[in-house]
């Protein structure tokens, strides 16, 4: 086996090559909707590839460098001045590969895990529908067996980027007759099939990155089913804990980083500064209110990621850092409104250094506790699952699902 390359030695490697082969990084990122963008970053991803910096952390024999988390780190940091694929991170990279990698079979994941390191594929979720996101496995989107194919019919909603996608994994109902856990199935599916209809939804911040997809009786390969069917249940908590992990902030399948997240620390001096308040006794104390609480983020995102990969936790416990985040994120935007006060909501909006985007970022706040299961779920899954506190009531335990009555 050849000697893994020191950590030192790695980061001026990338150094180097960053600096020969990338542009500078854009003044704004945003993510809302432009196809253009998306087409940049398979452009972008595909440069990663060629120069051996794809999918640090993701295997060798599908495409990664098979290297550590501590490697990717390093580029990462090396990373933010340049441009980088930065949409592809979510879900991508940090959700979906990684699912595929843990659970899909071998030929799955040689046929896909290298597409999506060379920026070929673009995978989204196809978890949320309509009737409700939090009892994600009281979902009904139906897939029926006909001889070697299956039939799916249903919808999903809040799927991020599925327009600009290549492939879905997507959790369908597959056993009626069963409690609603052990009735489910997991496909990898075309997202631009026969008998697939998306329609994007414009959310109030402007962005129409989400959709909403209908499937009408799409036929899908028997290869598509992303390990047991009916076994769904085991392939969604995985990528479920992909996502808890990624939302926390602890992913090691993301590649670079924004260099300045709207609301971040650095951005609060910044804002107090341009505003005159940086003297201002109660705003130093609430950025360094702010500073403590992302100290506090990323010492738990190494404590539990360490914990978990031991064995030491159950993967459950990404919901701590998923919920940690989401707190740490509010305070930030709170903060940033409060010193940007009326110019948050009336300046302009363009650039990174705009006011106004403050007041733009503040209207996406509650997002960061939403997506990727809520803050409310996350408190759930910590007391009932890491704490081992008494299970919430649920009047559909071990009934069939065919039984369990359903809302309009
Ligand atoms: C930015 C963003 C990106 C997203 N991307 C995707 C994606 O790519 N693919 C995808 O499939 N989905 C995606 N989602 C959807 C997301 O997973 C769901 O919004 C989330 O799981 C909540 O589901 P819901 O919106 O249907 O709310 P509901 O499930 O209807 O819940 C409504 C409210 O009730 C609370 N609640 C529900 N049940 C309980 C309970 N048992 N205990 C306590 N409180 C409870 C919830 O916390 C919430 O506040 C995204 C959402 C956002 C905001």
């Amino acid at each position: 086996m050849s000697e893994i390359e020191p950590v030192g030695d790695f980061r001026m490697r990338a150094r180097r090559w960053l600096k020969e082969n990338l542009p500078p990084a854009p003044e704004s990122f945003t993510l809302d909707g432009d196809e253009a963008m998306w087409e940049r970053a398979r452009v972008l991803q595909r440069r990663l590839y060629d120069g051996g910096f794809a999918g640090i952390c993701f295997p060798a024999e599908y495409g990664g460098q098979g290297l550590t988390r501590l490697h990717q780190r390093a580029f990462t940091e090396e990373s933010l001045p340049y441009e980088m694929p930065l949409m592809l991170n979510m879900p991508t990279f940090g959700i979906c590969a990684p699912t595929i990698l843990d659970m899909g079979s071998e030929e799955q994941k040689r046929t896909h895990l290298p597409a999506v390191l060379r920026g070929e594929e673009i995978l989204v979720q196809f978890l949320s529908e309509p009737r409700g996101g939090s009892d994600l496995a009281g979902l009904t989107t139906r897939a029926e067996r006909d001889g070697d194919t299956w039939i799916l019919n249903g919808s999903k909603i809040w799927s991020s980027g599925a327009y600009a996608a290549d492939y879905a994994l997507c959790l369908a109902r597959t056993d009626w007759d069963v409690p609603k856990h052990q009735g489910l199935t997991m496909f990898l599916m075309p997202v631009h099939g026969p008998g697939v209809t998306i329609k994007r939804i414009r959310q109030t911040n402007g962005s129409d990155e989400f959709c909403q997809e209908f499937f009408d009786d799409v036929v899908l390969p028997a290869e598509c089913v992303l390990g047991e069917v009916n076994g769904g249940w085991a392939v969604a908590s995985r990528q479920l804990y992909h996502e808890r992990t990624a939302m926390g902030g602890g992913s090691p399948y993301f590649s670079g980083a924004r260099p300045r997240i709207a609301g971040e620390v650095a951005d609060l001096v910044d804002l107090a500064q341009r505003t005159g308040q940086l003297g201002d006794p109660r705003v130093r104390e609430d950025i360094g209110e702010a500073r403590s609480m992302r100290l506090v983020e990323q010492q738990l995102v190494d404590r539990v990621g360490q914990a978990i990969g031991s064995g030491a936790m159950e993967p459950s416990a990404s919901s701590i850092i998923r919920l940690f985040r989401a707190e740490s994120v509010w305070l930030q935007t709170d903060l940033a409104l409060r010193i940007a006060a009326a110019a948050g909501v009336t300046g302009d909006r363009d650039g990174s250094q705009g006011l106004g985007r403050v007041g733009a970022d503040y209207i996406y706040r509650q997002a960061n506790g939403i997506a990727g299961g809520s803050a409310e779920m996350a408190r759930n899954v910590i007391s009932e699952r890491v704490l081992g506190m008494p299970r919430e009531y649920a009047a559909d335990r071990d009934v069939p699902f065919r039984d369990v009555k359903q809302g309009r």
